[in-house]
């Protein structure tokens, strides 16, 4: 039921896809409740923050935001300014943020977001700052309203929660226990997208490879992967992100043979020490790692393999940072979203000894960066004159005259057409392979 328009609201989003498809879930509910989106801030009548606690920088630019938005709330005292997600998750936060942020009228954890608009009502009804954060729930909330970002692609969470506890990571902390959504349920909203116009699917868990483990009847990611490709209409699965100590054979030879599965794997390595992997509980080493790469490459001779790598993490010294260095310029990475080790409180490698000096910390991740730059500038010259299949999204954020899409293997090509391609599978000619994109021509 769609109600008379209530006011605005404004979401500022930290963190990663998932904070960004939490957004979408708060969009759909408060959409349904009458609010409109707006860009400005000024103009809302409920801003939402969806906080991102994984690294300090995130949670700093919280406090600094929340600090900003006093005087908007002095400004117009019933404006509704929420937090939600990760941050007020952690230990005490949620106490926390209400005392240092009087002016914050709701607080709601990870578990709870789709109560958005029961909190508002308890909020109108009161007065009263709602504090609300569960500290873990094993139900899976299906059919919450979302209200999805993009009209070609969209985001499908397949599970919630993490269970592998590496000691630098506070994600289970905040996210909870891994629990899987029922397959019928995920086919279901993968069908309701295809029929409503959408091309591509990205499937969302902390280790999507793990998915269906504790559900009955037995399931797993590959056998999900099978029931999606058979969706009419549907053209692409991605999935993010796939542990490298649950990848299964099985899981290889089904993205090699279905063809809507996309040839991209996004694969964290997050160190090349097999000593420093031991004490990030990754549970697996450097060779099992390069040989899950030489498999994946065998069977999918096309595939591009992407990585997020931390630098720093406590004891790392400078042979374990070789160490790093080496395996990327072994494995080849297509990109790597790179990371200094930052301490989580609450987590083991916060106690941890031998903290690294932040000096080295920083020669270290410009050591990492200049080298995957290179590496990600060779694999994209290496595509110069081959003809990619390209999903045309829109125009292009880097020259809106443009137009901007992406290949199977999710490099992101940017080209000269008209808008009627937008949505489309086209042949793109790749002319120059860049540090962060490709350029091309359409060849069709
Ligand atoms: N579940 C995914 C996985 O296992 O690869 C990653 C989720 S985490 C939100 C994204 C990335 O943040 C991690 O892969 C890791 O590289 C980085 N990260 C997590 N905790 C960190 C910390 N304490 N300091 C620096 N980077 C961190
Ligand atoms: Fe964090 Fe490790 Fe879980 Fe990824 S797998 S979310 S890095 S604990």
């Amino acid at each position: 039921m769609v109600h008379r328009c209530k006011g605005n609201y404004y979401i500022k989003v930290f963190g990663c896809q998932m904070s960004e498809h939490d957004s979408e879930i708060l969009a759909g509910q408060l959409e349904e409740l009458g609010y409109q989106p707006t860009e400005d801030q000024s103009k809302a009548d409920i801003i939402m923050l969806v906080t991102c606690c994984v690294r300090e920088t995130a949670e700093n630019k919280v406090w600094g935001l929340l600090g900003r938005l006093r005087s908007l709330k002095q400004e117009n005292p019933n404006l509704i300014i929420g937090v939600c997600g990760c941050l007020p998750q952690q230990k005490d936060m949620g106490n926390n943020i209400k005392r240092r942020f009087p002016h914050v009228d709701l607080i709601i954890g990870t578990h709870n977001i789709h109560e958005l608009p029961r909190y508002i009502t308890q909020l109108q009804e009161t007065r009263e700052t709602v504090l609300e954060v569960w500290s873990d729930s094993d139900a899976v909330v299906e059919e919450v309203p979302i209200k999805r970002a993009h009209g070609i692609k969209a985001w499908v969470t397949i599970m919630h929660g993490c269970n592998n506890f590496c000691t630098y990571c506070i994600v289970p902390y905040v996210r909870g226990r891994e629990k899987s959504r029922r397959p019928e349920n995920i086919v279901k909203e993968v069908k309701q997208l295809a029929e409503a116009g959408y091309k591509e699917v990205t499937l969302l868990g902390q280790n999507v490879n793990s998915y269906g483990k504790y559900l009955e009847p037995p399931v797993d990611f590959a056998d999900l992967l099978v029931m999606l490709n058979d969706i009419p209409g549907l053209e692409r699965i991605r999935f993010t992100s796939s542990h490298p100590r649950d990848f299964s054979d099985k899981l290889i030879n089904v993205i090699a043979k279905y063809d809507k599965v996309c040839e991209h794997i996004h694969l964290p390595i997050q160190a090349g020490s097999s000593r420093i992997l031991q004490k990030m509980n990754r549970g697996y080493t450097r060779e099992q790692y390069l040989d899950l790469v030489k498999k994946i490459r065998e069977k999918i001779p096309n595939c591009s393999i992407t990585t997020d790598i931390m630098v720093g993490f406590p004891g790392e010294t400078d042979e374990d940072f070789a160490d790093t260095l080496d395996i990327v310029e072994k494995v080849k990475f297509d990109g790597a979203f790179t990371f200094v080790y930052n301490k989580r409180r609450g987590t083991p490698a916060a106690e941890m000894e031998e903290q690294v000096p932040e000096e080295i910390k920083t020669k270290r991740i410009e050591e990492l960066i200049s080298l995957q730059n290179k590496i990600s500038i060779q694999k994209n010259r290496e595509l110069e004159g081959k003809v990619e299949e390209v999903l045309v999204e829109g125009s292009s954020k880097k020259n809106s005259s443009r137009l901007g899409g992406r290949t199977r293997t999710n490099k992101l090509v940017i080209f000269n057409g008209s808008n009627e391609l937008i949505g489309k599978i086209i042949p793109i000619k790749i002319t120059a392979g860049l540090l962060t994109h490709l350029d091309g021509e359409f060849c069709g």
